[in-house]
C-alpha cells in the first residue's frame, strides 16, 4: 500500500513537451524520418508513456532487446530498432519473432546469422567512423555488406558521432567523410547518422534516418546553447517542498561534514529531495533551486533525503511551500553542470522513490 504523504518528490512529465520536442526535430532536418530513441526508460521519463505519446515517431530506439520487448507488450507496433543487436541465437530469434531491426555492429553477429540460416531481416551495418566504441572499422565494411546481403538480409549503413555536441570540433566533419568513402559504390542503402547534436547542428549529417534521443527531453545536445535556443520545451519538472523552514546563526554549519558555514544570520529550508530521489550528490554550495518560483542556493551536502537552501532572499517562505529542482523555469543543464555530470545522467537516474505523474 502506498499513501498519499505529505513527502512527495514528484516528476511531472509534460507529454506535450515531448511531441513538440520531436516536431522540432523533424522541421530542423525535414527530409529525414526518426528513430524516436528511448533506451534506459526513455532516458528515466518513462519508456511506454513516451512510446504512446510520440504518434509522430517514425520508429523508436532501444539498447537492449528487453526494452524492445517491452514495448510490444505495451502494444507499439511500430518499428523497433536494437541500438546494440543480438548476443546470441536465441536474442536473435526473439528478434525475428517480434520483428526488431537490429544494429549489425560485430563479426560473431554476422557469425550467428550465418548459423541461424532463417528469414530475411531488417539490419543495420554500423560503421565505426572515428568514435571507435561499435562498429566495423572502415576496410571490413565492403566484406561485411557483402555477407549480409548475400543472405538476403535488408539493409541500412549507419555511423555514430563522438564529437557532435561541440560545433566548432571538425572531428565530425571527419567522420562524415570516413563513414560515406567507407561506404563507397553501397549508395542504394538508406543511411542513419545524426543523434540529437547532429539534427540541430550538423546539416551535412542529416540522411534519410536521424536517432534523436536527449532533444526529445528538451535537453540542449550542445556544450554551449540552451534548450531554448532551439526551441526546445523540457519534459521533465522535478519538486518536492520545503519541510522545515529555520533561522541559522553566523557560523552555523549545515549538513554532513558541516561544509557550509553560515556566513550570517540567515534563514533557511529544508527540501525533501536526496541523492536516494536521483538529485546528485555532487551538487555543489550554490547549485540553484527554486523555491515559490525564485532561484535560491544549495547549502552544504546533499543527503540521501534532504537538502538545505538559503532563503535569505525570501524569508517569508514556509513549509509545504513548493520547490523545483529541474525542468520548468529551471535548466536542468545548470544543475549538472553544478554536479559536474551531465544532463542524460540526471534523468536516467530519478529513482522510484520519485512518483511519476503525466500531464498532456
Ligand atoms: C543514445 C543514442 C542516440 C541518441 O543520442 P542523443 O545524444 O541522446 O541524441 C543515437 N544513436 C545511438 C547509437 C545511441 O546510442
Amino acid at each position: 500500500m502506498t499513501v498519499k504523504t505529505s513527502r512527495s518528490a514528484q516528476a511531472i512529465i509534460d507529454l506535450g513537451a515531448c511531441r513538440h520536442n520531436l516536431a522540432i526535430a523533424k522541421k530542423a532536418s525535414p527530409g529525414s524520418r526518426c528513430f524516436a530513441i528511448i533506451k534506459a526508460n526513455a532516458y528515466g521519463h518513462g519508456m511506454e508513456k513516451i512510446a504512446h505519446a510520440l504518434a509522430e515517431a517514425d520508429a523508436f530506439g532501444v539498447a537492449t532487446v528487453n526494452e524492445a520487448l517491452q514495448l510490444r507488450e505495451a502494444g507499439i507496433s511500430k518499428a523497433i530498432l536494437l541500438l546494440e543487436g543480438f548476443t546470441s541465437l536465441d536474442e536473435l530469434s526473439l528478434a525475428r519473432e517480434f520483428n526488431f531491426e537490429s544494429v549489425i555492429h560485430h563479426e560473431s553477429q554476422i557469425q550467428l546469422l550465418e548459423q541461424d540460416k532463417g528469414t530475411s531481416l531488417e539490419l543495420v551495418l554500423k560503421i565505426d567512423s572515428g568514435m571507435h566504441r561499435l562498429g566495423f572499422a572502415v576496410d571490413e565494411v565492403s566484406q561485411a555488406i557483402q555477407r549480409l546481403t548475400k543472405m538476403n538480409h535488408k539493409l541500412k549503413l549507419m555511423t555514430h558521432l563522438a564529437n557532435a555536441d561541440d560545433k566548432h570540433d571538425d572531428k565530425t566533419i571527419r567522420q562524415l567523410e570516413t563513414f560515406y568513402q567507407s561506404i563507397k559504390s553501397n549508395t542504394d542503402f538508406e543511411v542513419s547518422i545524426a543523434n540529437s547534436a547532429g539534427i540541430l547542428g550538423w546539416p551535412q549529417a542529416h540522411a534519410e534516418w536521424n536517432r534523436p534521443g536527449i532533444l526529445l527531453y528538451g535537453v540542449s545536445p550542445f556544450l554551449h546553447d540552451s534548450a531554448e535556443t532551439h526551441q526546445l520545451k523540457p519534459v521533465m519538472t522535478l519538486s518536492s517542498q520545503l519541510i522545515s523552514v529555520k533561522k541559522l546563526k553566523k557560523g552555523d554549519t549545515i549538513g554532513y561534514g558541516g561544509t557550509y558555514s553560515c556566513e550570517k544570520d540567515m534563514t533557511v529550508g529544508v527540501v525533501a529531495i536526496g541523492y536516494g530521489d536521483g538529485y546528485p550528490r555532487h551538487a555543489k554550495t550554490g547549485t540553484p533551486v527554486l523555491v515559490n518560483n525564485k532561484i535560491c542556493h544549495l547549502l552544504g551536502r546533499v543527503s540521501m533525503d534532504m537538502i538545505c537552501v538559503d532563503l535569505s532572499e525570501q524569508p517569508e517562505a514556509k513549509v509545504n511551500d513548493a520547490v523545483v529542482l529541474w525542468g520548468n523555469g529551471l535548466a536542468i543543464e545548470k544543475i549538472a553542470e553544478s554536479a559536474e555530470t551531465i544532463a542524460y545522467e540526471l534523468l536516467c537516474g530519478v529513482t522510484s522513490r520519485v512518483e511519476f505523474i503525466y500531464r498532456d
